[in-house]
């Protein structure tokens, strides 16, 4: 079936290289993805350091620079670790707290994002431009990558092991790039999600917000705020850079041009001090959206990032939840392009993520009823009730530990279902603690984990435990088999792969010592249970992936391990 739009420029044979504006193009790939902003960089960048054939593709020639994703969590800076961007590669601004007043009641509520969790900051805010910079730099250290900029998907078809995509690359040229699977990762007005059919479902916000991001700012302050008046609610933020943000929500009449003139951006801005000293960087006017898709793929396309949900910015959710795509999709497809697992492991993709990313959005809209009350007596009444619930402990710890959050765990999917002995989850990710290898070295968990999966062995080492054939299995599904010990524990002789707990957070905090769990790639939990029991452990693991210890087959025997 041939899907999207036709143009009548000169088609290229299929095979004949095209030179695009950063390369010769190939003909054939394993994955295409759709769309280079944050989300398909990061979505090429693990594909390649899992060694897929990547290429990424977009119409634009650059970055984007409009005002746009500022706040990110600590889940997003460990899933930007696991694309091998460290927190010092781009500029961040650590969060201690985000405070809501109310011009009548003062402070009403406060989040506490000081201090990290898994081995980073809970809240920082950046600069988007910055971050994509960084990933395109890193995407293009890898051979298996290629980048086509000022190419726009016009069209592809799927057939029964492929998709044939059709790009415009230009000069009135078209190349056709034959791919094992398209992820679709082109943005809100996603041409891949209206070619597989999906359409964007929930309600649209009717407000309309100014965003202006300005330097120099005479009384600059070191947190976000939300100044919750119900006239003009105002989110503001210091960013990295000197930056500060605020964002302006438009009464009704108010029209965008007239918003986004410098007069008027200058008139907002006056009670933050002498407006003649600011640098006003961007200024844009944004309509907020609340929307999902009913199903993250189809066949062998994939949505990812704001083309399969957008969410109106209140919590900082919406390039977070697309982060969290590009961590659980990516290897997933990795392993089944490379022969260690079944194609059915993809179906998992849409169960596991789709109800979180829901959830999100369905956060934000929450939030978005605080931060605009659509009257003064409603915004008196919402804002006094969430300063009452404070003196209640419970209720305050929701709010301000952020434990209204979404926990990122999944209720289906790709794990061993039943309950842990321990406080670990199956199908939630695995906390992230600092570690100390043998010559001393130290380094978060994650990187002791390595890129596959991973057996952890915790305060033993499963050497012993471990079948051979299963060992053998394991090893060829891309599996390393590596040894947490309490802190000060030494194996002897010292090996490589064993690495102490140094802050605890796995020993005593999670598990007790004897305990074994395999961890997936983007390091969600798949199974655990006694060292006693890890062969069995490895083995039904295994079953779920599809790759059994009984019928590894030749593509897998010679699948390469990557530690
Ligand atoms: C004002 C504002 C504030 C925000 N604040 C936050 C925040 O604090 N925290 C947070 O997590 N998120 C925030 N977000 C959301 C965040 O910015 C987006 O979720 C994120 O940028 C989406 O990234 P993406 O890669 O999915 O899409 P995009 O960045 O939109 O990238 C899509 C790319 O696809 C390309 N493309 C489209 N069609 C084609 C085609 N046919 N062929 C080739 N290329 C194509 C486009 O050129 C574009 O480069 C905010 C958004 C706004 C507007």
């Amino acid at each position: 079936m041939e899907t999207g739009t036709q143009t009548g420029a000169e088609p290229v044979e299929l095979n004949e290289p095209v030179q695009s504006g950063t390369g010769v193009l190939p003909s054939a790939v394993d994955v295409l993805v759709v769309g280079y902003g944050p989300v398909g960089a990061v979505i090429a960048v693990l594909l390649a350091r899992h060694g897929v054939r990547v290429m990424v593709v977009d119409k634009a020639t650059g970055i984007f620079m409009a005002p746009r994703a500022i706040a990110l969590d600590n889940e997003a800076l460990r899933i930007l670790q696991l694309a091998g961007i460290a927190e010092r590669d781009f500029d961040t601004v650590a969060i201690p707290y985000v405070r809501m007043w109310s011009p009548t009641l003062g402070q009403f509520g406060k989040v506490n994002s000081l201090g990290s969790l898994d081995g980073h900051p809970k809240l920082v805010t950046f600069y988007q431009p910055d971050l994509e910079r960084c990933l395109r730099e890193r995407l293009q250290t890898y051979d298996c990558a290629h980048i086509a900029l000022g190419s726009e998907l016009l069209a592809f078809t799927e057939e029964r092991d492929h998709v044939l995509a059709t790009l415009d690359v230009g000069r009135g040229r078209t190349h056709t790039v034959r791919a094992r699977y398209l992820v679709g990762a082109d943005g809100a007005s996603s041409l891949v999600r209206q070619l597989i059919g999906q359409e964007f479902k929930g309600k649209t916000f009717a407000e309309d917000w100014l965003i202006v991001d300005a330097r120099n700012v005479p009384r600059p302050i070191d947190h976000i705020e939300f100044i919750c008046d119900h006239r003009r609610p105002i989110p503001h933020m210091v960013a990295p850079g000197g930056r500060e943000r605020w964002e302006f929500m438009l009464r009704p009449g108010e029209r965008r041009e007239e918003m986004e003139s410098d007069a008027r951006v200058r008139e907002l801005l006056a009670p933050w001090g002498d407006v003649d000293g600011m640098i006003i960087e961007r200024k844009a006017v944004y309509r907020f959206h609340a929307r999902t898709v009913d199903a993250f793929s189809k066949g062998r396309v994939f949505l990812a990032g704001d083309a399969a949900h957008i969410t109106p910015p209140f919590v900082g959710q919406g390039l977070v939840a697309g982060l969290r795509d590009a961590a659980n999709l990516c290897w997933k497809l990795a392993w089944v392009i490379q022969g260690r697992a079944g194609p059915r492991i993809l179906e998992t993709y849409d169960e596991e993520r789709r109800p979180h990313a829901k959830a999100m959005i369905d956060l934000a809209k929450f939030m978005g009823k605080l931060v605009m009350p659509r009257n003064a007596a409603i915004a008196f009444i919402t804002h006094g009730l969430m300063r009452l619930s404070r003196m209640v402990p419970r209720l305050r710890a929701q709010f301000e530990e952020l434990e209204i959050k979404p926990r990122n765990a999944f209720r289906r999917g790709l794990f061993v279902k039943g309950r842990s002995a321990t406080r670990l989850v199956r199908g939630a990710v695995l906390p992230q603690g600092w570690v100390r290898a043998p010559d001393g070295s130290t380094c978060l968990s994650d990187e002791a984990l390595g890129q596959g999966l991973a057996l952890i062995g915790f305060g033993r080492d499963l050497r012993a435990s471990l079948d051979s054939a299963t060992a053998a299995a394991f090893a060829r599904a891309g599996g390393t088999v590596v040894h947490i010990a309490h802190r000060g524990q030494r194996l002897h002789p010292a090996r490589q792969e064993s690495w102490e707990d140094l802050d605890g957070v796995f020993m005593p905090g999670l598990v007790p010592v004897g305990w074994a769990a395999v961890v997936r790639p983007d390091r969600t939990i798949v199974h655990d249970g006694p060292v006693t029991d890890v062969s069995r452990i490895v083995r039904e693991s295994l079953a779920l992936l599809g790759t059994p210890v009984s019928v590894a087959t030749p593509a897998v025997e010679t699948a390469l391990r990557i530690a």
